[in-house]
C-alpha cells in the first residue's frame, strides 16, 4: 500500500507521555475510543530488555514492506516505556472494523501464557493503564468505550490473551483518571 505514514519513533515514560499528548492537536482525525492489543509475538520472553529503536525499525519494515500497510498501531508499550509508532493524530491499522475511528494500543507480551498480574507483565499493564488514562483525558474519551481487539467481529485473533481482564483494566484506568483529575476529567477536555 502506498502512502506509508511515517512513524514518530519516540519512547516516553508515562509522565513524559502525558506531557507529549497534551501538546498534540487532533484536527484532521479524532479517535472515538481505544482498542487494546498484545503483540503475542514477540513475547515478553523474546524481549528480555523490552523494545528498543531497532525493534521499532523492524516493526516498520514488517508493516510497511511485508504487509504493505499504510500504517500500524499507534503505541507499543513495554515494561519500561511507551513507544509512539503511528502518529496519534492519524488513523492507524490494527483492527479491521475500527481502524478509522479508534486508536490501537499494543502491549508487549503474549497474555495467553505470560503473566499480566505480576512481574514484567504487571509493569506493562501499569504503563498501558497510564497511557490509556492520558488518552482518555486528553481526548475526552470515556474509558468504558475501550475495546479488546478480539471483540472486533472481523478478526479471528484471540487478542489480547485471556489473562487480560477487560473489566479490571477499565477499573484501573478509571481509578487513575480520578486520582489524577478528580471528577473534572469528564468535562475539562471536551
Ligand atoms: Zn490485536
Amino acid at each position: 500500500m502506498p502512502n506509508w505514514k511515517p512513524i514518530v519513533g519516540l519512547s516516553f515514560s508515562s509522565k513524559e507521555f502525558d506531557t507529549y499528548c497534551h501538546a498534540l492537536q487532533w484536527n484532521a482525525w479524532r479517535p472515538s475510543f481505544i482498542v487494546l492489543h498484545n503483540t503475542a509475538v514477540p513475547t515478553l520472553a523474546n524481549r528480555p530488555n523490552g523494545l528498543n529503536k531497532n525493534h521499532i525499525d523492524n516493526l516498520v519494515k514488517y508493516y510497511r514492506d511485508d504487509r504493505k500497510w499504510s500504517a500500524g498501531p499507534h503505541l507499543f508499550i513495554d515494561d519500561h516505556k511507551i513507544w509512539v509508532f503511528t502518529p496519534l493524530t492519524m488513523s492507524g491499522i490494527h483492527s479491521p472494523t475500527w481502524n478509522k475511528i479508534a486508536l490501537g494500543v499494543e502491549m508487549l507480551g503474549n497474555y495467553a501464557t505470560e503473566d499480566f498480574n505480576k512481574g514484567r507483565g504487571a509493569a506493562v499493564r501499569e504503563n498501558a493503564v497510564a497511557a490509556m488514562a492520558t488518552l482518555c483525558a486528553v481526548l475526552g474519551i470515556n474509558p468504558n468505550t475501550m475495546k479488546l481487539h478480539k471483540e472486533d467481529p472481523k478478526t479471528t485473533h484471540k487478542c489480547p490473551g485471556a489473562k487480560v481482564n477487560k473489566v479490571d483494566v477499565l477499573n484501573e484506568v478509571e481509578q487513575l483518571l480520578l486520582l489524577r483529575h478528580g471528577n473534572e476529567h469528564s468535562v475539562v477536555h471536551q
